[in-house]
């Protein structure tokens, strides 16, 4: 496509002056610089894990799986959000849901969220139609083995336990009463995680996160009920 005369700007070639052919002026600049940072020194860098950071608000760390109210997994395996995972590391098995959970037709028999791969984009919290899946304010997490970084639905829902209770990870839940699909229309519409206020998530605070799997692997040994 020809490019129009009026979207070409030329730009002519500056002429130096005397003193720019010295390099005085530049260089003059280049002190004033670094003086103001020798004498306004304001260090950034913190002294991690001695010094805990302060986190942004809604920042995005390990996810974590959500139980309803009778403490099952929330998830109906819908696949909405391995369909909207832009780095493709959400797996899950669908299966019947039991005959006793007549609220839904199906639940994740297996559910796999490789951290690793994971970019923490969030997408998977904004597409999950019944806020199953969440993430957390955990970022110090560690593992000693690829393997160990895929979390299962236990573990997911280990997190959960592990984080509900903690004033910088409230549930988020916006749509209410977990139901089919059918009920979406009626339910009460997800609030955009940028409209997410600071009370809604403190993530502010300067304590560390709660969950090692480095040096506490416990609390993901724990099964919690996954059913
Ligand atoms: S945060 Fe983004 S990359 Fe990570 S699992 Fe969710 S959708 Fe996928
Ligand atoms: S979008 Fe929500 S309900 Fe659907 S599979 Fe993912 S976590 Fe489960």
């Amino acid at each position: 496509m020809a490019v129009a005369k009026d979207d070409v700007m030329w730009i002519e070639e500056p002429e130096m002056g005397f003193w720019e052919m010295t390099f005085l002026p530049a260089i003059l600049d280049g002190l004033k610089t670094t003086i103001r940072h020798v004498t306004h020194y304001d260090p950034v860098t913190q002294q991690y894990p001695e010094e805990k950071p302060s986190l942004p608000l809604h920042y995005r760390g390990v996810h974590r799986l959500n139980r309803d109210e009778k403490g099952r997994v929330k998830c109906v395996a819908c696949m909405l959000c391995a369909t909207a995972c832009p780095a493709d590391c959400i797996s899950i098995e669908a299966s019947a849901a039991p005959p006793d959970w007549p609220d839904r037709d199906k639940f994740p028999a297996t559910f796999v969220l490789d951290e690793l791969r994971c970019i923490y984009c969030g997408m998977c919290e904004e597409a999950c139609p019944v806020d199953a899946i969440e993430l957390t304010h955990i970022y110090d997490l560690t593992g000693e083995t690829r393997e160990s970084m895929r979390f299962d639905r236990e573990k997911l829902l280990a997190v959960y336990d592990k984080t509900k209770d903690d004033p910088r990870d409230p549930l988020r839940t916006r749509r209410g009463k977990l139901g089919p699909a059918a009920d979406f229309g009626t339910l009460p519409t997800v609030a955009p995680a940028t409209q997410v206020t600071a009370g809604d998530r403190s993530a502010q605070s300067t304590a560390p996160g709660t969950i090692h799997t480095y040096n506490n692997p416990r609390p993901f040994d724990d099964p919690g009920g996954a059913t």
